[in-house]
């Protein structure tokens, strides 16, 4: 008898320690596939670090076939079309069909620059999102260089992912410094959050104090409350919107480079299937990480449904960071586990933000626990030590994906010696 199939959708930070962790779980109860859209894994936090030349993208990328080879799981990179829940099955882009008994769900965003006129990589501003992107804004920074001028920077209406803007941000202030260039350039940090530092958590510790006197000492200006209508060639075009929705003001920015994250959306091999996502395309899941309308479909990452902290005059979106994507792992693994042993799901993810923002000679570290307020544990912190620990967060990650492992011993003592746990049962 053939065992049960669990198929991993997606290869991203969260898809590939998640058919790690499955594996570990399901030994010779399951089959684990993973169904990815390229053979490469890269390392979307360090992204930003590409953007400014201070990593090769090569540094920060995993082949997978033969990791994946190696611990014993199937692995394809010829990406899924659509999904399938009713039958089961998942349509490649070649045409063939993969049936599964499990679907873990982890596509990560759609990049949603179409919502904004002449945004984004393919028009008028550079991106961050993917590691492409990243090495193509290197090569718009060096030509900005040669010509400088205004930076406009930030994160657009819907975006949910505001720790890569402010780094960027103040990456850009780091580098400028370091090739004498920062005095010709007048940097604006243009947000839909409601105040610097909201960061699509209402704040966490002191972030607002925090992010606003980097701001304030790096002599970069912002406008909080933004909506950008349009882009063009040179020039921003943003609404400040007040309290009560009105537009307070309107500003025309021109720049020379500019990097805004955009919203996300789900991406197309799930978008619109009922019941399984919102009006967005994200993944409804309940605390168990499952689909309550197809009970064999878990999702974890960015492509999971969260509602916002709270109404804000622009929509700003919750972030979904490392260490939250790694406790819906942790949870869909365990809860796979009690599924293959004929029990039904019991664990739950906390959800604990945690992230690094970091600045090239500094940075702010966030805990956020729980991830929506008031919390039990709510603590932010500056200096130096974020630019090395974030560092630390790089190397460990990418050898975790390397070697294939689930969960390296040093970085489960790390975080417990933080209080800082996957599962909340
Ligand atoms: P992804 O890593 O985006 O992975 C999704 C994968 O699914 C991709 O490989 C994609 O190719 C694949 N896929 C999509 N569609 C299909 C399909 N149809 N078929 C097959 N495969 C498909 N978090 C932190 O904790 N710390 C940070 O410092 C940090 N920095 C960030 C910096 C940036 C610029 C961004 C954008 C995010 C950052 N995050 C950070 C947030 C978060 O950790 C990352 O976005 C993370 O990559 C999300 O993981 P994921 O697995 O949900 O999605």
């Amino acid at each position: 008898m053939s065992l049960p199939r669990i198929v991993v959708l997606g290869a991203g930070l969260g898809g590939t320690i998640a058919a790690y962790e499955i594996r570990e779980a399901s030994k010779g109860k399951a089959e684990v596939m993973v169904i990815s859209d390229q053979e490469n894994y890269w390392f979307v936090p360090s992204n930003p670090w590409v953007a400014v030349r201070w990593r090769e993208p090569e540094a920060i990328c995993v082949h997978l076939p033969p990791v994946m080879k190696r611990k014993g799981i199937d692995f394809t990179a010829v990406g899924a079309k659509r999904v399938h829940p009713k039958k089961n099955q998942v349509e490649l882009n070649d045409g063939a069909f993969v049936d599964y008994d499990y679907l873990v769900i982890a596509t990560g965003p759609k990049l949603a620059f179409d919502e904004i006129e002449g945004f984004g990589p393919e028009a008028n501003t550079v991106s961050v999102c993917a590691t492409d992107h990243a090495a193509a804004a290197a090569d718009a920074f060096d030509r900005f260089c040669d010509n400088p001028g205004p930076i406009v920077v930030g994160a657009a209406q819907g975006a949910s992912c505001y720790g890569p803007a402010y780094e960027f941000a103040l990456i850009l202030d780091t580098e400028l410094k370091r090739r004498k260039l920062r005095d010709r350039v007048p940097m604006t940090f243009v947000t839909a959050e409601p105040y610097i530092g909201h960061l699509g958590l209402d704040g966490v510790g002191d972030t607002k104090s925090l992010l606003e006197s980097e701001l304030r000492n790096r002599h970069i200006k912002w406008i909080t409350n933004a909506r950008v209508t349009s882009f063009e060639a040179g020039m921003a075009h943003v609404e400040e919107v007040a309290e009560d929705g009105s537009v307070k003001a309107k500003h025309d920015l021109p720049f020379g480079y500019s990097m805004l994250l955009p919203a996300f959306r789900g991406v197309d091999a799930v978008f619109g299937i009922e019941g399984l996502t919102n009006p967005r395309g994200f993944i409804i899941a309940d605390k168990h990480q499952r689909n309550p309308t197809f009970a064999n479909i878990y999702s974890l990452g960015v492509c999971v449904a969260i509602p916002p902290v709270g109404p804000t005059p622009v929509p700003v979106g919750v972030p979904k960071t490392g260490f939250m994507i790694e406790s819906m792992v942790t949870a869909i693994a365990q809860n796979l586990k009690l599924e293959l042993a004929g029990q039904p799901p019991k664990h739950e993810a906390t959800w604990n933000a945690v992230c690094l923002a970091d600045f090239g000679d500094g940075g702010v570290a966030f805990v956020a626990q729980p991830q929506i307020p008031p919390r039990n544990l709510n603590w932010s912190s500056s200096g130096k030590w974020v630019h090395l620990a974030k560092i630390g967060f790089e190397k460990y990650f990418l050898r975790k994906v390397r070697k294939g492992e689930s969960e390296p011993f040093y970085e489960k003592l790390a975080m417990h010696a933080l209080g800082i746990k996957k599962l909340r049962f």
